[in-house]
């Protein structure tokens, strides 16, 4: 099963995908994940893609489809996997359409004022990859599972924050009628939800528990 997580930045894809490919057996696919490995390791994908992370613009299409198509391509996607932040662009959509075949599409939908309260309060350890929030941790700065000292990703700063939200009702909220026009998508309603109610309702929507 080939799945997308649409969605605004924080609205908890990531979360939501992690969790599911443990139950499920099938990769997770996060193009912002694999943009900040190669950052950190300085690619040629990389020191291009730098520039454009650091202000919540979006990576050029090309680079990112090569991304995907390379991956999508291993061993592990036969049996499907989780897209996690791709496609972006409608460009995006099409040309993911003529090397994979799409089943569903998860929508999470969060006001922005949630996502703004959950970017700037966003906190991830760089050892382990927990990812949490300041309001849960009673003051402390380490991670809950490891230790480590919680870091806050440059592109959560608030000004890029605000730019990111621009980016995506411009450039990605599009996708949304996209794939409505193709019949895939199923809309996650998060805001004042907990992350098992909202586990729940992806599980549900993608017919998990029929
Ligand atoms: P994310 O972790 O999904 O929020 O992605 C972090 C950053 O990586 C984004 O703000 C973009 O700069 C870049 N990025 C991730 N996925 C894509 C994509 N599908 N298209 C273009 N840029 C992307």
């Amino acid at each position: 099963m080939n799945i997308i997580f649409l969605g605004p930045p924080g609205a908890g894809k990531g979360t939501h995908a992690q969790r599911l490919t443990q139950e499920m057996g099938i990769p997770q696919i996060s193009t912002g994940e694999i943009l900040r490995a190669a950052i950190r390791e300085g690619t040629p994908t990389g020191l291009r893609a730098k520039a454009y992370t650091e202000k919540g613009e979006l990576v050029p299409d090309a680079v990112v489809i090569d991304i995907v198509k390379e991956r999508l391509a291993k061993e592990d996607c036969k049996n499907g996997c989780i897209l996690d932040g791709f496609p972006r662009t409608v460009p995006q959509a099409e040309a993911l359409a003529t090397f994979a075949a799409i089943d569903a599409v998860v929508n999470f939908v969060l006001p922005d004022e949630a996502i703004i309260r959950r970017l700037s309060g966003r906190r991830v350890c760089p050892s382990c990859g927990l990812t949490t929030h300041v309001s849960a941790l009673n003051g402390k700065d380490t991670c809950p599972e490891c230790g480590s000292r919680l870091i806050q990703r440059k592109d959560d700063l608030p000004e890029t924050v605000e730019n990111r939200l621009k980016v995506y009702k411009e450039q990605t909220e599009p996708l949304i009628a996209y794939y409505q026009g193709k019949g895939k998508v199923k809309d996650i309603l998060c805001e004042n939800h907990t992350v098992e109610e909202n586990h729940a309702q992806v599980r549900a929507a993608l017919g998990l528990d029929a």
